[in-house]
């Protein structure tokens, strides 16, 4: 592609995405995010600023995903535990219970302890949960657990990248099948548009034979008086 023909999309990510993310910089270290202020990417995992709306890493679109800091109290609040608690047990049941709020808000917190965990069943269960939310953003990240050292852990991300794929084609399907009844509807339409636009015309065509039936009993008239 030549200069000339890059047209800029104001969708598009303003970030070059040259970095990858620096997520390994300190796993499992609690002090490492803070969700007041950053938010993780639920594609590629990286920690980014609460107030960006895309991923500087990545560069997907992270507009309509609350970030978990400014969501309610009650999931940051879990969020901080799933991620600080000293108790594995604990944290697994806080990441759990965020799964289960089936919300696209808990998707960064889930990712982060998936990829940082020192525990793996805490890791495992945030894969499951991720896998339960079938968010198509998961699907890179969930691909990166496949490298986990934990085989329970690699074979949990199997079965999320293949439940969200699922429901990916699944959505797509239904999609389709919406577009194709919008086809049909859209053709009914045109349908009686155009009937009524033959009664219009024949109206208006009937009204013309009137007057010009009428324009000639009057020249006929006129005649009639003429001579
Ligand atoms: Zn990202």
């Amino acid at each position: 592609m030549s200069k000339k023909d890059f047209i800029p999309d104001p969708n598009r990510n303003p970030y070059r995405v040259r970095n990858s993310p620096q997520s390994q910089n300190n796993p499992g270290n609690p002090e490492f995010i803070d969700f007041n202020t950053q938010r993780v990417c639920p594609s590629c995992g990286g920690v980014i600023k609460i107030t960006h709306n895309f991923c500087k890493y990545c560069g997907v679109d992270l507009s309509r995903i609350e970030a978990i800091g400014t969501a309610d109290e009650i999931s940051k609040q879990l969020a901080i535990t799933a991620v600080t608690d000293p108790n594995a047990e604990v944290r697994k049941e806080a990441v759990d219970t965020l799964g289960n709020f089936g919300d696209t808000k808990v998707l960064g917190v889930l990712t982060y302890v998936m990829l940082h965990d020192l525990d793996p069943e805490v890791r495992r269960e945030a894969v499951d949960e991720l896998g339960d939310l079938h968010h198509p953003y998961s699907l890179e990240v969930l691909a990166k657990a496949l490298k986990d050292e934990s085989p329970e852990v690699r074979k949990e991300a199997i079965e999320g990248l293949k439940k969200i794929k699922k429901k990916v084609k699944e959505k797509k399907m239904e999609k389709g099948k919406a577009s194709e009844r919008g086809k049909v509807d859209d053709k009914e339409e045109e349908d009686k548009e155009e009937k009524d636009k033959e009664k219009k015309d024949k109206k208006e065509k009937d009204k013309e034979d009137k007057d010009k039936k009428k324009d000639d009993l009057e020249d006929d008239n006129k005649e009639e008086f003429l001579l």
